[in-house]
């Protein structure tokens, strides 16, 4: 539904409280429209009839009570890139920031505004996948269950942390932690209007046993998952594949509590179940809901010959190794299959390699290199002699030029220490990738988080993908002829 602007400009200023009503245990309460007063205290909120815009950073209205347990289901719109938060088990009235969890409102496409979109559980289980548009209206719901805090938007469940005994917390957020407080919206960005209406409130009882987490391990990675969520380090696999029955329930469940976001992508190419544009298609179809980043792995250097870029822009990204090409002498190779291999001298088979992913990453309108600098099985232990300084640079020289990601991968473990340190240098923006090959070895990105701690990657080193209108398969097309 589009909300019409001009619908506000009536609007009144509330700027008092009066009384606080007290809520029934179990009972749904609407706590908006005419009973705003006695729930809420605003600053700089404007009210007509059942709706409450906030157009000011400052605009925040605030709970008269303070609640323990407790669900809030109210109905928002953004508009024009307005960006808020809701507060919850917050200590104090005069400072939002102060205590408790805050689940950011934020439409904005990739790239602009905030990483963090509609549905994160701010610094602890973020969500960086665009679940709302702009002048759409949307449900967030938030419930608080003893230790148990899930978020849906539009009823499907986003965000959800199970607050362990003693949470970790990095310098300057040990507040964020469950106690009883109040809860509020506010707005936190300049541009636009946030615009909320139909907030219902369900007090819960005191006596909600304390949920395990049976999925979170606090070990080296759990440490890392945990820092990095704490950052707001973009801790996305925008390498995960559907494989040996792993279905996207499952997936999202593995990331919501372990703070990882995904990206899903079919095989696409040559003799792939994906390999046109009506499999595309229905493919894009059947996931275009999933909580998920749409990802395309083009496939072999066919893939640019079997579909058209208006099917592929649809994609959040998409990407490719360098796994497959034909050699000098017409051989078409698949380099993780040993009988297809043909490796005659280690060094010409090196300069052809790296030709190769120069060419791709020049030719191909890819955002992401995976698997990259994958070398087959026999010569795959010579890693560090074979990638010498001169092929890492071509390989970069054609990531900067060409604005390719790289992707850490923790499945071959590559590319080596060496080759990010010096992609690093060089401005290159990186991705985490796992490209798990069943429903077993899906991980928690265990090498790419040790790698980013070793080469000391930031957050404004990671890639985000591009927002719609700016892909690079709509600006550059696809190539005449096959690369390789
Ligand atoms: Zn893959």
């Amino acid at each position: 539904m589009k909300c019409n602007l001009n619908f506000f400009l009536i609007s009144t200023l509330v700027l008092f409280s009066s009384c606080s009503a007290r809520l029934k245990t179990g009972e749904e309460t609407i706590v908006s429209g005419e009973a705003f007063d006695k729930f809420w205290t605003g600053r700089q909120v404007n009210r007509y009839g059942d709706s409450l815009s906030l157009t000011d950073k400052e605009s925040q209205m605030t709970s008269l009570n303070k609640y323990l347990n407790f669900t809030v289901y109210a109905e928002i719109l953004t508009q024009s890139g307005a960006e808020g938060k809701f507060s919850f088990h917050m200590h104090d009235e005069k400072d939002g920031s102060s205590g408790g969890y805050s689940v950011i409102l934020n439409s904005s496409d990739y790239r602009s505004g905030n990483n963090q979109k509609s549905g994160s559980l701010a610094f602890i289980r973020n969500n960086f996948i665009k679940t709302t548009n702009d002048n759409e209206w949307f449900t967030l719901g938030v419930s608080v269950k003893a230790n148990h805090i899930l978020v849906t938007v539009n009823d499907k469940l986003i965000s959800e942390y199970i607050e362990p005994g003693l949470p970790d917390r990095i310098t300057g957020m040990e507040e964020m932690v469950l106690s009883k407080g109040l809860i509020a919206f506010e707005k936190t960005n300049e541009q636009g209007v946030l615009i909320i209406r139909n907030i219902k409130l369900t007090v819960l009882g005191k006596n909600i046993p304390v949920e395990k987490d049976t999925i979170f391990v606090n070990d080296s990675t759990g440490e890392m998952l945990t820092l990095l969520n704490q950052q707001a380090f973009p801790v996305i696999d925008y390498h995960a594949h559907l494989k040996g029955g792993l279905t996207t329930e499952q997936l999202s469940v593995n990331g919501r509590l372990n703070g990882i976001n995904y990206g899903v992508a079919p095989n696409c190419g040559l003799n792939f179940p994906v390999t046109n544009d009506s499999t595309l298609i229905a493919y894009y179809n059947e996931m275009k809901s999933a909580h998920v980043f749409n990802a395309m792995q083009c496939e072999g250097r066919e893939w640019v010959k079997l579909f058209s870029p208006e099917p592929v822009a649809d994609f959040d990204y998409i990407f490719t190794d360098a796994m497959t090409w034909t050699d000098h002498k017409g051989r078409r190779m698949r380099l993780w299959m040993p009988e297809e291999t043909v490796i005659e001298d280690e060094q010409q088979f090196m300069d052809m390699l790296t030709s190769k992913i120069v060419a791709i990453l020049s030719q191909e309108p890819v955002d992401i290199y995976v698997n990259p600098t994958f070398l087959p099985p026999p010569i795959a232990e010579n890693y560090d002699r074979l990638w010498t300084p001169e092929r890492m640079d071509k390989v970069i020289k054609a990531l900067v030029d060409n604005d390719v990601a790289l992707e850490i991968n923790s499945r071959y473990k590559i590319p080596g220490l060496a080759f990010i340190k010096r992609a690093k240098a060089a401005g290159v923006k990186f991705t985490l990738g796992t490209n798990n090959a069943g429903k077993d070895d899906l991980g928690r990105l265990e090498y790419s988080l040790k790698i980013i701690r070793e080469a000391g990657i930031e957050t404004s080193d990671m890639f985000i993908p591009r927002p719609a209108g700016d892909k690079k398969i709509s600006k550059m097309g696809l190539p005449s002829k096959v690369t390789g």
